[in-house]
């Protein structure tokens, strides 16, 4: 297996570490990673410098070696090296060994792991670019993440306020931002003594002409949207409510379906992954006497989607870490492809790269020269 191209951005420019985790949690937020994960920071002091970063898959000693080498202290990855709790540290435990090298040598470790599955934009919608999927949705979205923020401001305000709440990240549906919903109405208050109304007296009631805007948002944002709203709004006390939807989140969650750019016999389209994916060997299904077209994808261990990837239609669904039983399931439904764990997720370093670079452009990250892949292949 050839490894990843190194892909340079940017100057060594020092950069607090906790700038660096906030770029990354604002593409891959911790709110979307599954209860059984461990993202986040792993080690590292949130106040350090960092010179630069080394983005992999996972973290093997090759690839700290190589950050030591190139002079990166921080180390990013898809995979958390540790995973489960350790209450014992002994250095014969490879995750221990490789935790306490990182910390001897003043390295700070993250990891991004379904909080970038999970994310708009994540693994498996990477995965669908690469073989040029048209027509993509989330196979599984995620639920109880939007909210709902409704509040009452004066006319003369309202797009001074609704362009504050925009630019805290309320208003994004898919590839559209800046939505809202808005209706010309008026409210009354009356203020008691001591009081200091932005308009009207205290003890009197007053009418005033205001505008009601109503914006969606993700619930991990919504205490930097509020503060938002209560600096941009004129009144003393803010009339607003923060309702929890019950709606999917339909541009985030597990898995992705979309179309290819033509049906393929389903040789071409093996063919097609072999090569997009650099497989040694793909485990399949009994391919269906139909061409394919709709493909579901989910990077790493994703069977647990296939029953979704069958209802949502698709002609194939390609994950890894598949199980004999899972075949049989798969037969006379789907064309079932497990083309590897490491395959499947080997252009995640590079998502994350792109992310950081929008984020970050003048901070210096690159991507390992290793692969990690611990599997090889006897043929
Ligand atoms: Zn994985």
């Amino acid at each position: 297996m050839p490894p990843v191209a190194c892909l340079f951005l940017g100057q060594t420019h020092l950069m607090k570490l906790k700038t660096i985790v906030e770029a990354i949690e604002s593409f891959a937020p911790l709110a979307l990673q599954e209860s059984y994960d461990n993202s986040g920071l792993i080690c590292g002091d949130w106040d350090m410098e960092i010179s630069s970063a080394l983005i992999a898959l996972d973290l093997t000693d090759a690839v700290l070696d190589e950050a030591l080498a190139a002079g990166c202290n921080l180390i990013i990855t898809h995979h958390p090296l540790v995973f489960h709790a350790l209450k014992k540290f002994p250095e014969n435990d490879p995750t221990t060994r490789l935790l306490l090298r990182a910390i001897r040598h003043h390295l700070a470790i993250y990891a991004a792991h379904t909080s970038l599955d999970n994310s708009v934009g994540g693994v498996s919608y990477f995965m669908a670019t690469k073989l040029a999927l048209t027509r993509i949705q989330v196979l599984s979205p995620v639920r109880n993440q939007l909210m709902k923020l409704i509040t009452f401001v004066p006319h003369q305000h309202a797009a001074a306020v609704r362009q504050a709440l925009f630019d805290a990240g309320a208003g994004h549906i898919g590839d559209y931002d800046q939505c809202s919903f808005n209706v010309e109405g008026y409210g009354t208050f009356r203020g008691a003594a001591g009081t200091n109304p932005y308009v009207g007296q205290p003890g009197i009631q007053h009418r005033e002409e205001e505008t009601r805007i109503e914006v969606i948002l993700p619930a991990f944002i919504s205490s930097r949207v509020l503060k938002a709203l209560k600096e941009s709004h004129p009144y003393e006390e803010v009339a607003y409510d923060l309702v929890p939807l019950a709606n999917d989140w339909q541009y985030a969650g597990a898995g992705i379906i979309g179309e290819l750019p033509r049906p393929m016999t389903a040789g071409e389209f093996l063919t097609l992954l072999k090569q997009t994916f650099r497989c040694a060997v793909i485990r399949h299904s009994t391919p269906l006497p139909k061409p394919i077209l709709n493909v579901a994808l989910c990077g790493g261990a994703g069977s647990f989607l296939l029953d979704k990837a069958i209802a949502a239609g698709a002609d194939a669904f390609v994950t890894a870490d598949v199980g004999y039983h899972r075949f049989f399931e798969a037969q006379n439904r789907t064309l079932l492809c497990d083309i590897g764990h490491y395959e499947s997720e080997q252009f995640t370093a590079e998502l994350l790269l792109s992310g950081l670079k929008d984020k970050l452009p003048t901070f210096a990250a690159r991507i390992s020269a290793q692969s990690t892949n611990p599997v090889n292949y006897f043929s």
